[in-house]
């Protein structure tokens, strides 16, 4: 069995396909799709998706391409993190690439969402892009090792992977693996050690090959980890057995909705 570690069910891309959507899950044998939340004012839909099956699980927070979206306080982020179905905070992070201007507001952001993991207790999901080094700062200064997460849809050298590995961060790799032009994202994924692999769609964006520019969905989360299986030199089963595990190990409220 696959997980999908980031996924946007509730975007409108894939909002009214959820029905096809799980079925899908079940023909590529994906278990389970973490619902990752982008603004407050999205939160319900997401949850409420969520609440529809059981292999479905949520995530709150606000991010940082979300100028302007309503600024989320720590108390808001751990009273809406106590949800049974809320297993992680984020997507929080850094995104210089698309940011005009001041940037503070970003780190201001970033800060207010590891305060509220450490104290909900719950990993975080980090988003960084052009970033990495104040975004490996905040993670310091913050003590974002003592809530753990996952920097999602990696795609920064080796320097920053051990850096996220050092302070004890998983790393989750999206369909950007499969791309041709993504030789030096391989080397890097190579790299990471079996116990801190995450495989993700981030759907419906960056649809691995063969589907690539099509809408993506977390049963391609299959090709994601076909792809590591070739270039790490192990087998499928291999992947899945070691992605799957890390993301129960971190994701840890997840368990308990899986047996519910
Ligand atoms: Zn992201
Ligand atoms: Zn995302």
């Amino acid at each position: 069995m696959l997980v999908d570690s980031h996924c946007h069910l509730d975007f409108p891309e894939l909002a009214g396909r959820l029905d096809q959507v799980l079925v899908d899950m079940a023909t590529h044998d994906v278990g389970h799709a973490l619902c990752v939340c982008v603004t407050l004012t999205d939160f319900e839909q997401v949850l409420a998706l969520a609440m529809r099956d059981h292999r479905l699980s949520a995530s709150v927070g606000v991010h940082p391409d979300h100028q302007g979206a309503a600024e989320p306080d720590v108390a808001t982020l751990v009273r809406l993190a106590g949800h049974p179905k809320v297993v992680a905070v984020g997507e929080t992070g850094l995104d210089y690439y698309r940011a005009q201007g001041d940037t503070g507001w970003q780190r201001e952001r970033f800060r207010t969402h590891i305060r509220a993991a450490r104290l909900a207790a719950k990993p975080l999901i980090v988003h960084t892009r052009a970033a990495s080094a104040d975004t490996l700062r905040l993670m310091r200064e913050e003590r974002a090792d003592e809530a753990g997460g996952v920097m999602h849809c990696f795609t920064e050298d080796w320097a920053t992977a051990k850096a996220a590995l050092d302070l004890g961060f998983y790393l989750s790799f999206s369909g950007i693996v499969t791309f041709r032009n993504a030789a030096a994202l391989r080397e890097v994924a190579a790299k990471v050690p079996d116990d801190r692999l995450l495989i993700e769609t981030d759907a419906p964006y960056l649809a691995p090959v063969p589907y690539r520019g099509k809408t993506n969905e977390p049963a391609f989360v299959r090709f994601v980890a076909a792809s590591l299986a070739e270039f790490r030199r192990q087998p499928l089963p291999h992947v899945a057995e070691v992605t799957t595990e890390n993301f129960f190990n971190l994701f840890k409220d997840s368990r308990k909705i899986v047996n519910a």
